[in-house]
């Protein structure tokens, strides 16, 4: 993993020499027998490089990142676990792969049967009458939700609710959507159990409440023990609760949000459901809601009946895409969903079932409340009390001791070989580390990762400056994310000596 800093590793196509190739093929081959001859653009030249030269490259390149197939990656908020290969292995079967979005409906029977087995399974899981699959992502279903409730309130008249109540612990993805939506944000404190206090949240509801999002556990890692009170208070309002379930990880199998009073939520498939991510890739955020508000998920919709035309049985049924659906927010997107994520979710969790998908939640919330409370002698833990599958730590006596920041500490975990957990998040706890060791990890793992934290908050109070200097041993050092974010430098410029 670790490789020598150097300012620059050299593109492919600037380390070929005309003629250099090797010689693995046949000397009179063409590159046409090989590649089709549309694709070769007699402008474009290929670099002519070894098969070692090009191999080297990559896995140089690959090697520059830190992922989850490298080593712990404890970012809290995220579920950064392991992947089953099988599941990539079933999306990429030729039937599915290849299938065109706009094959009809008759062609493409097994894949709508993947989506409605999909969102069947979810509806059941998370206690919801019904799931669009439609959302990219956890924040496009957080619009979803929001464009929904807007309609809700607009066909019952009630144009006065204009109010969305998002807890201060919450995602910035909630006020955001909120606010895309046209809703006025407010924000509410939470109390000093690192919760929604139902007082607090009474005096702020009203007849201009619309909606009030919820996350549960929240971002602190801790249940919201009043979540039922909760619900009568903003229902007895008028309002609706929005449950953001992005981080689902602690609950499959042990509670289902619309038992807890949720009327819409949204899942994020790319964290809870094995979906490789962390690059910024395509996710995909099913969104549920109660029976009231079947009628306004987007389109299309996967509907299911038998040639009698009864619903019951599995294998008679025929499966369509409903386009004409009237109350409908309309298609939030392209296509159907990111078809490919439906089919690794459905995979996860047929491969583990409701059992096996219970026992991931158990283990995540045990592996959470383990690493805590092994931290808890040297790291401030502001909310010591069982956690679910993630906590919070704080670094703020350890910089005023020290001056050695949460962010300190990240760059130094970077050099013991362990991804940074989630920093400065939430908002309210200074010098936040939020941690989320997750399921998939081993004990060995966890000891590891508690004892290379143990190690950088002792090296902090020893020499103090040996941690503001990490990280040492990265390929790239600390970087200037503020210059990076407003002075992107993208361009490539041919280096001396090639053109
Ligand atoms: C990740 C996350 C989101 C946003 O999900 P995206 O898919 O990144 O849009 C929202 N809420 C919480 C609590 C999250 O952790």
């Amino acid at each position: 993993m670790y490789q020598p800093r150097s300012e620059r590793i050299p593109l492919i196509f600037e380390q070929g020499q005309p003629g250099r190739a090797n010689r693995y093929l046949p000397s009179d081959a063409q590159l046409s027998d090989y590649l089709p001859a549309e694709n070769l653009r007699a402008e474009l030249p290929l670099p002519e490089s070894t098969e070692l030269d090009v191999v080297r490259h990559y896995t140089r390149l690959s090697q520059r990142t830190f992922g989850i197939d490298t080593g712990f990656y404890p970012l809290g908020s995220c579920t950064m676990k392991y992947n089953p290969r099988v599941n990539d292995a079933v999306a990429n079967l030729p039937g599915l792969r290849d299938l065109h979005p706009f094959a009809p409906d008759e062609l493409s029977q097994g894949a709508l049967r993947i989506m409605y087995e999909l969102e069947r399974s979810l509806a059941s899981l998370f206690g919801m009458a019904a799931f669009s699959l439609n959302p990219a992502a956890g924040a496009h279903a957080e619009l979803a939700a929001l464009l929904i409730a807007k309609k809700y309130f607009s066909d019952r008249g009630e144009l006065n609710r204009q109010t969305v109540i998002v807890p201060d612990t919450a995602h910035g993805t909630n006020p955001a959507s909120a606010s895309m939506a046209g809703f006025r944000v407010v924000s509410l404190k939470s109390d000093e159990r690192g919760r929604v206090g139902v007082d607090t949240l009474r005096a702020v509801l009203g007849d201009d409440t619309a909606v009030c999002m919820m996350t549960n556990p929240n971002t602190l890692g801790l249940f919201e023990d009043h979540i039922a009170e909760i619900a009568r208070a903003v229902h007895d309002a008028g309002g609706l609760m929005y449950y953001d379930g992005a981080n689902a990880n602690a609950l499959m199998g042990i509670a289902r949000p619309g038992d807890m009073g949720f009327d819409l939520m949204h899942l994020n498939l790319h964290k809870t459901f094995t979906i490789p991510h962390g690059g910024g890739g395509a996710g995909a955020g099913p969104l549920g809601v109660a029976e009231h508000l079947v009628e306004y998920l987007p389109t299309p919709v996967v509907r299911a009946i038998a040639k009698d035309g009864s619903t019951a049985n599995e294998d008679s049924r025929t499966y369509w895409l409903d386009f004409d659906v009237p109350k409908s927010i309309g298609p939030m997107r392209s296509f159907w969903s990111n078809f490919a994520h439906i089919v690794r979710a459905l995979a996860y969790l047929y491969a583990n079932g409701l059992e096996g998908l219970t026992d991931v939640s158990r283990l995540a919330v045990l592996n959470a409340n383990y690493v805590r409370v092994k931290v808890a002698p040297f790291l401030e833990t502001p909310y010591p009390e069982i956690c679910q599958h993630e906590f919070v730590a704080s670094a703020q006596e350890l910089k005023k001791q020290s001056g050695v920041r949460a962010v300190d500490i990240a760059k130094a975990l970077l050099d013991r070989g362990f991804h940074a957990p989630t920093m400065y998040f939430p908002l309210i706890v200074p010098e936040c580390l939020m941690i989320e060791p997750t399921e998939t990890e081993s004990k060995e793992t966890l000891d590891q990762f508690i004892a290379a934290l143990e190690d950088v908050v002792a090296t902090a109070k020893r020499d103090p400056q040996q941690i503001l200097d990490a990280p040492q041993r990265t390929v790239v050092a600390r970087v200037d994310e503020t210059r990076a974010a407003r002075q992107p430098d993208l361009r490539w410029r041919a280096p001396a000596g090639v053109t």
